[in-house]
């Protein structure tokens, strides 16, 4: 393993133009669920509503318009308006762009950890939850605050105005991404010179399909705790925990005590 993270040190060390993919895996150690591990919400949802065939339902659009019940159930388990403490994973990141390495960071999370982190080239590729819309007359003037006290309180937030069901502004299965990733992602696959995926089991589409979109010539490493993605193959599996394996890079790239 010492041996593959120093191969990755020294790809790190020269490219210019680092492309990131993150999912929920690097935000684990900062108290938030992932979605699919043993522990992850998936398997909570299971426990807490038995008879929903499908855990997923509870980001899909058409679900939610039926049953918001579920998604308003555990969302307080990933968001939190006060915000949580950035993982190493995340300062790695931020860390590439004080550097000016780092040509865009393409999460999967909706937790907002990046922007404590200090990391401003991100695509929230599946929306924010600090904006909401209602899903009845269509107002967008509710305070993150009031939706954290629906969220905390694990109760289906209503619009003030005409008692309509508050959707906050998450891409849920069913809906398009953001305008900002179209507009980034195809000059971002012909400048990138480097890709590394972190923390994600690269099962939610398209996100899951951005490194197949990206020159054969450029290489890509997978931080994970399992090998994802199959059959694409990566050129450098970095297989562990995201923090450890982010550690060590910044330590061998020299980048710790001023990170730290
Ligand atoms: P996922 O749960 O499907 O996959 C997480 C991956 O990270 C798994 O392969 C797991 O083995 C790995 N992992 C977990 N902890 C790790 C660690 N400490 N070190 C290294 N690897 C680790 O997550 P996903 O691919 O991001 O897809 C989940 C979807 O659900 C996303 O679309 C996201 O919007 C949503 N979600 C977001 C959050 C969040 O914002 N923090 C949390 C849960 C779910």
């Amino acid at each position: 393993q010492f041996s593959s993270v120093n191969k990755g040190v020294e790809i790190i060390a020269k490219a210019r133009r680092i492309l990131v993919l993150t999912g929920a895996g690097i935000s684990v150690s900062c108290g938030i669920p992932d979605f699919r591990s043993k522990d992850g919400l998936y398997s909570k949802v299971r426990a807490r509503f038995p008879e929903l065939d499908d855990p997923t339902l509870m980001f899909d659009l058409a679900y939610f318009k039926k049953n918001p019940k579920v998604f308003y159930s555990f969302a307080r388990e990933i968001w939190d308006v006060q915000g949580h403490e950035p993982s190493v994973s995340h300062m790695f990141i931020s860390q590439l762009e004080a550097r000016g390495q780092l040509l865009r960071n393409y999460t999967q999370n909706i937790d907002g950890i990046e922007a404590q982190a200090g990391i401003s080239k991100c695509i929230t590729c599946h929306g924010r939850f600090d904006t909401t819309t209602c899903q009845r007359c269509h107002d967008q003037t509710l305070s993150g605050e009031r939706l954290q006290e629906f969220i905390h309180e694990g109760v289906v937030g209503t619009c003030a105005h005409c008692g309509g069901v508050l959707k906050p502004d998450l891409v849920f299965f069913g809906e398009p991404l953001p305008d900002d990733f179209d507009t980034h992602i195809d000059a971002d696959c012909e400048q990138v010179d480097l890709v590394i995926v972190m923390g994600s089991s690269l099962k939610v589409k398209p996100v899951a399909g951005l490194c197949g979109r990206i020159p054969r010539h450029v290489p890509q490493i997978l931080i994970n705790r399992e090998v994802v993605g199959y059959p694409h193959q990566f050129d450098l599996y970095l297989l562990g925990e995201c923090d450890d394996i982010t550690h060590y890079l910044l330590s061998r790239l020299g980048w710790l005590s001023e990170e730290s």
